[in-house]
C-alpha cells in the first residue's frame, strides 16, 4: 500500500513516516519545503525507492492536496499550523487548520481516488473544556468536546492559545461534518493527543526550530526560571503518537472512531527538571533549583488513554524515558 503523510517534515509527520516505512509501507510525504523532503530523504538512504516527497501550497490556499492523491490508499493528515506568535489568529491558525482538512478529504473524495482511511492528527485541544474545573474523579474520553465557539475562537482579544485550541476543534469538526455529508469511500479516524515530546527525526536546522511542545520542555533543559506551568497535565511520546496512528490506520475496527492517545502518568515541568538533574551531571547546574524539587506530579483530573492502548495496542514510554532520550538528543547533536 501508498500511504500519504502531510506534515511530513514535522516533527510528529516524520515519526509517523518512519513508524511507516519500518512496517514496509510505501510513503509519500507532503512538505512545503522542498527542501526539507530532500533532507529527509538523504537521512534515510535505506528507503530510497520506498519514500517520495511532494510539495504542496500553504494551507491559505484550497484545494493543496488535489494533485498528490493519485495512487494513494491511505492518507495520515498531520499537518496543521502549531505555533502561538501571531498576529493574526485567524488568518495564521484557524483558517488553514480547516482549509488543510478540507482539501485532503476533498482531494480524497475526488473521483478516481483510491483512498480507504484517512487518520487526521487532532489533539486534545478540541476535548478539554479549559475552563472547567472538573473533580479528581473526573475523566475526558473522547466522547467530550472543547466548548469553544467559533466567535470567541477569532475575537481578536482571545489569546493565540485559545485560538489554536478553536483551530484544532473547528478543524476536525470540519474533518466529521464532510463524512457525514459527502458519505466519501473512505472512513475516518481522529486522534487527539495531549502534549508531546520526544526525540526529534524531522529535518530541524537550530535548537530556535524545535516544534513548538518540545521547545517548552528545552527550555527547562536551558534554565527557564520560573518553570512552565503545563495548561494540561498530560502528554504522550512522539514515538507511541506514531505508533497510534499507524495502528489507527490499520485496525479496522477504527474507522469512525475518535481516540485520546494520552499516557497514564501524569507530568509536570517540575518532574521534568527533576528527571533531567537526576539524569545529567550540566543539568544540575543549569536547570533551575526554583521550584518544589522531588514532588510528584499529579492529574487534576483522569485522560483516557487506557482505550488507546486496548483497543489500538499501544504501549506508552515513561515520562523520564522520553525526557532522557529527548534531552540527550539535543545535547548530543550540534542543535543546542
Ligand atoms: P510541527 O510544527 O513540527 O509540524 C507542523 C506541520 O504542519 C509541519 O510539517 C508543517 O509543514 C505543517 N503546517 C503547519 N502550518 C501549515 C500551513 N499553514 N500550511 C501547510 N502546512 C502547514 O508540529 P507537530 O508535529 O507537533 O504538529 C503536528 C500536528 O500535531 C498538528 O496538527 C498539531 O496541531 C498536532 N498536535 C501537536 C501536539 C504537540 O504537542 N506537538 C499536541 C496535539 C496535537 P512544513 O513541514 O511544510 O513546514
Amino acid at each position: 500500500s501508498h500511504i500519504l503523510v502531510t506534515g511530513s517534515t514535522g516533527f510528529i509527520g516524520a515519526h509517523v513516516v518512519d513508524n511507516l516505512l519500518a512496517r514496509g509501507f510505501s510513503v509519500r510525504g507532503a512538505t512545503r519545503s522542498a527542501t526539507k523532503g530532500a533532507q529527509m530523504k538523504a537521512a534515510r538512504p535505506q528507503y530510497t525507492s520506498k519514500l517520495d516527497f511532494v510539495v504542496v501550497e500553504d494551507f491559505t490556499k484550497t484545494g493543496v492536496f488535489d494533485a498528490s492523491i493519485e495512487s494513494i490508499d491511505a492518507v495520515i493528515h498531520v499537518a496543521s499550523p502549531f505555533f502561538y506568535d501571531t498576529t493574526d489568529n485567524e488568518q495564521e491558525l484557524i483558517l488553514p487548520a480547516i482549509n488543510g482538512v478540507q482539501s485532503i478529504l476533498s482531494a480524497s473524495a475526488k473521483p478516481g481516488s483510491n483512498v480507504q482511511r484517512i487518520v487526521l492528527t487532532s489533539s486534545f485541544a478540541s476535548v478539554v473544556d479549559v475552563d472547567s474545573n472538573p473533580p479528581p474523579s473526573f475523566t475526558y474520553t473522547a466522547s467530550d468536546w472543547n466548548p469553544l465557539t467559533y466567535e470567541t475562537a477569532i475575537d481578536p482579544k482571545s489569546t493565540s492559545v485559545v485560538a489554536y485550541r478553536g483551530s484544532k476543534k473547528f478543524a476536525e469538526l470540519a474533518a466529521w461534518d464532510f463524512v457525514e455529508n459527502e458519505k466519501p469511500q473512505f472512513d475516518l479516524v481522529a486522534l487527539c493527543p495531549p502534549m508531546v515530546f520526544g526525540p526529534v527525526v524531522h529535518p530541524v536546522p537550530s535548537i530556535e526550530h524545535l516544534n513548538e511542545s518540545n521547545a517548552v520542555l528545552w527550555s527547562v533543559a536551558a534554565g527557564v526560571d520560573p518553570l512552565p506551568v503545563a495548561r494540561v497535565p498530560a502528554w504522550i511520546d512522539v514515538r507511541d503518537l506514531a505508533e497510534a496512528h499507524v495502528q489507527a490506520l490499520l485496525t479496522p475496527e477504527a474507522g469512525g472512531k475518535r481516540f485520546i492517545p494520552a499516557s497514564p502518568e501524569p507530568f509536570s515541568y517540575g518532574y521534568a527538571a527533576d528527571i533531567m538533574k537526576d539524569a545529567f551531571d550540566w543539568a544540575k547546574t543549569s536547570v533551575t533549583s526554583s521550584y518544589k524539587a522531588g514532588e510528584k506530579p499529579h492529574m487534576s483530573y483522569g485522560v483516557d488513554g487506557e482505550t488507546v492502548a486496548r483497543e489500538l495496542k499501544v504501549k506508552y514510554h515513561s515520562f523520564q524515558d522520553t525526557v532522557v532520550d529527548f534531552v540527550k538528543q539535543v545535547k548530543d547533536t550540534t542543535l543546542s
